[in-house]
């Protein structure tokens, strides 16, 4: 057997949960999509799964949903306060508006102003606080104590990580053929290790690839150490894994579940983005780009041909005015062998 009895378990934990979280009062089956001109350049076929086109442009609304309606009544009448890059914010935001539950988000003072409205406009209090999440964090935890509101993890959480499991779910649905490897960008590892969990328990010789940002690199950090590390400092480009350190639950399952890191440069973010709008003309966030910014070093370091290679196209949060500053870079990063 390729697992321990305990790691058995686990997995088995998760994927229990994964198939009972209720996240389809608020969150869509995303498509499971062919990228024909990537598919093309890179000699592989390529299929992109649309988390963009969630509700709140990212899969956060997965997790969060799935978090909040496992609260009691108590808790729920009391309210929810969070920290988040933004994306788990507009989350968040959106599941406790439609259950009725007061929320307070924390995010830090350098997110895009359009993930501060998408949570305003969610009827949620936004609280600018700290340069970056470590510090958003901290300010949520003393939040929560002082005011009895229960605080929702971003990532670090067991039901978060099953509802963005749920991600799996439906991409073993909706491809049942040959499968070899699917990329994850990981930020805190919640959705990586939700993702992991699902496919190692049913179909463990599928890889899975963590795909995080070189200024973020938290989960390779930790896979080396063979430990959790905080990062001394983190890059904000990519400001939807601009985290410092994995996740405990998270890191549990990514010890045994997750095959290989990659890391990708933020010129390689941008030029991934053009990918992703050549092929269905939608503009990605850069953490949202990363999967197939990961997938054309994978190819290129490995030259693997004809395999069947999903990325996780996992958000759509981005200024329009940082639009200018991505195509500029897209030019310098692109160029594949
Ligand atoms: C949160 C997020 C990630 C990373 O998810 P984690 O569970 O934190 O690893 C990736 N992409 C986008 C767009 C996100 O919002």
């Amino acid at each position: 057997m390729r697992y321990s009895p305990a790691q058995q378990a686990l997995l088995e934990q998760y994927v229990k949960k994964i198939l009972a979280a209720p996240v389809y009062e608020l969150a869509v089956r995303t498509p499971l999509q062919p990228a024909p001109a990537l598919s093309e350049t890179l000699g592989n076929r390529i299929l992109l799964k649309r988390e963009d086109l969630q509700p709140t442009f990212s899969f956060k609304i997965r997790g969060a949903c799935n978090r909040l309606v496992q609260l009691s009544d108590v808790q729920k009448a009391r309210g929810v306060i969070t920290a988040s890059a933004g994306n788990h914010a507009q989350g968040v935001a959106l599941a406790a508006r439609e259950l009725g539950i007061a929320a307070t988000i924390v995010m830090p003072a350098t997110t895009p102003e359009l993930k501060v409205l998408g949570v305003s406009s969610r009827g949620a209090e936004a609280v600018l606080h700290g340069d970056s999440f470590p510090f958003a964090l901290a300010h949520a935890l003393q939040l929560a104590e002082q005011t009895g509101r229960t605080f929702v993890p971003p990532f670090d959480d067991p039901d978060v990580i099953a509802g963005q499991g749920t991600v799996a779910m439906e991409i073993l649905h909706q491809h049942q053929g040959p499968l070899d490897a699917i990329f994850v960008p990981v930020g805190g590892g919640g959705l990586i290790a939700g993702i992991a969990a699902y496919v190692k328990y049913l179909r463990p010789e599928v890889r899975i690839v963590g795909v995080e940002s070189e200024h973020s690199a938290c989960l390779k950090a930790a896979l080396q150490a063979g430990e959790r590390v905080v990062l001394p400092s983190v890059g904000t480009f990519a400001d939807g894994v601009a985290v410092a350190q994995i996740g405990a639950y998270g890191f549990e399952v990514c010890r045994f579940c997750v095959d290989e890191v990659i890391t990708v440069s933020n010129d390689e973010l941008c030029a991934a983005i053009k990918n992703i709008y050549d092929d269905t003309r939608s503009i990605t966030e850069p953490s949202g780009a990363l999967a197939v910014a990961g997938i054309k070093q994978y190819v290129a370091r490995t030259g693997a041909r004809n395999q069947t290679l999903i990325a996780i196209d996992s958000g759509a949060n981005i200024n329009f005015d940082s639009l200018r500053h991505v195509a500029e870079r897209a030019a310098a990063g692109g160029i594949v062998a």
